[in-house]
């Protein structure tokens, strides 16, 4: 999609710094993280979040939950929390649904 910044990095229009790429999923470091380690991943398909997803998308849904759960594994996290805003309500700031896989600096508090 024209004006996504998610897309922009997917074709490498702007830069990140990216972690893991495959034919389908891309991951690279958030550039404002709230932890020690913070990664996005993203479909390289731009469905804007998980309000507009439905059965057909319960697939690229779960393979981005495994890969996740293997890139912080890759990234040496004993334990980290995962985030996906929707919508604006949801505290969605781009709108390109995203993977928050964070953690490492310490033990997270129970939200
Ligand atoms: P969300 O509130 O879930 O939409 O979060 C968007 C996230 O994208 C924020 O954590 C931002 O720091 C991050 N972000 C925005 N622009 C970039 C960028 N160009 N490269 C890496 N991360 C970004
Ligand atoms: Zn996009």
């Amino acid at each position: 999609m024209k004006d996504c910044i998610f897309c922009k990095i997917i074709n490498k229009d702007i830069p990140a710094s990216i972690i893991y790429e495959d034919q389908e999923y891309l991951a690279f470091k958030d550039i404002n993280p709230i932890d020690k380690v913070h990664i996005l991943i993203i479909p390289k398909i731009h469905i804007e979040n998980l309000i507009e997803c439905d059965e057909t998308h319960q697939m690229m849904l779960g393979k981005m939950l495994l890969l996740g759960s293997k890139l912080a594994n890759k990234l040496g996290l004993k334990g980290y929390r995962t985030m996906i805003n929707s919508g604006v309500e949801g505290g969605q700031e781009v709108f390109h649904i995203h993977f928050h896989v964070y953690g490492g600096s310490k033990t997270l508090a129970k939200i």
